[in-house]
C-alpha cells in the first residue's frame, strides 16, 4: 500500500493539473491514498478556484483523497479562512508556505489555534530561505505540543533532525528530499514520523519533458532503497494512516 502525503492540484505557474489528471495518474500507478493541496491558492487565475478544485477532486477520488487546506495570509486579513474551513470539504490537514509568503509569528499562532480547534495537523513548507528553514519553526512547534506539525521536504536536513529530536509532535515528509537525507531521518530513529511524499506534479514544471510515471516509480525505489521493508511499511502508509485517517 502506498500513500503520498504531498501532492498538488491546480495552477502552478504555467502548469495546470486538473482533478481528473491527479486521479488518473495515481490510478495508473496504484497509489492508494494521497494528501492534496491546491497550488491555485497562491497563484490565483481566472480558471483555477482552489475550493471548487478540491470539491471536484473529492467527488472523483472519494476516500483516496486527504484534502489539505492551503492557508494564505490574505485569508486571515479578509477572514475568508473560516469560509474555506466551512466550505463543505472534509479537510484533514492545514498548510502554510513560508517561502511564498513572509509569515509573522502571531499569524502562525493563529493558524495553529485553528488547527487545534479542528484537531488537524499543520504542514509547513521548509527550505528555500532562512525564514522558511525547518529550525525557524522550532520554537512554535515546541510551544504547541498538542498540535501535530509536519515539516515538508525536511530542509535543511540537519535542522529537520533537530526539530524532530526536540518536538515529538512533529513529522517530516520526503517530498523532493534526496535519498541520502531520507536515510538520515531513518538512521536517526524517526521511522515512525516520516511520511512518503513527492510534490507530484511539480516535477513536470521543474524538469519538463520527463516520463512522469517512470520518474514517480524511481522516487519510490530510491526511497525504499534507504530503509528496511518494515520501515518502508511505516513510511509508505502506516504513519500516513495514523496521522490523517
Ligand atoms: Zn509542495
Amino acid at each position: 500500500m502506498i500513500c503520498d502525503a504531498h501532492v498538488h492540484v491546480g495552477q502552478f505557474r504555467e502548469l495546470y493539473t486538473s482533478p481528473n489528471d491527479i486521479v488518473n495518474f495515481f490510478e495508473s500507478l496504484c497509489v492508494d491514498k494521497y494528501a492534496v493541496s491546491s497550488t491555485s491558492t497562491c497563484m490565483p487565475s481566472e480558471k483555477a478556484n482552489p475550493i471548487e478544485e478540491m470539491k471536484e477532486l473529492s467527488g472523483l477520488a472519494g476516500n483516496k483523497l486527504v484534502p489539505v487546506l492551503w492557508v494564505v495570509r490574505r485569508m486571515l486579513a479578509n477572514s475568508t479562512l473560516k469560509e474555506s474551513v466551512e466550505c463543505g470539504v472534509n479537510w484533514r490537514c492545514l498548510k502554510i508556505h513560508g517561502y511564498f509568503e513572509q509569515w509573522e509569528e502571531d499569524e502562525i499562532e493563529y493558524v495553529i489555534d485553528v488547527a487545534r480547534e479542528l484537531r488537524l495537523p499543520l504542514l509547513f513548507h521548509t527550505g528555500g530561505r532562512p525564514e522558511s528553514d525547518s529550525e525557524s519553526y522550532l520554537d512554535i512547534i515546541k510551544r504547541n505540543q498538542d498540535v501535530t506539525c509536519i515539516i515538508a521536504h525536511s530542509r535543511p536536513i540537519d535542522q529537520a533532525l533537530k526539530v524532530l529530536e526536540e518536538c515529538p509532535n512533529c513529522y517530516a515528509d520526503t517530498a523532493f528530499t534526496p535519498a541520502e537525507c531520507i536515510s538520515e531521518l531513518i538512521i536517526n530513529g524517526f521511522e515512525d514520523r516520516v511520511l512518503f511524499g513527492t510534490d507530484y506534479p511539480l516535477h513536470d514544471y521543474f524538469y519538463p519533458g520527463q516520463d512522469m510515471s517512470a520518474l514517480y516509480r524511481k522516487i519510490i525505489l530510491d526511497t525504499q532503497s534507504v530503509m528496511s521493508e518494515q520501515q518502508w511499511d511505516k513510511v509508505s502508509h502506516v504513519n500516513f494512516e495514523k496521522l490523517f485517517l
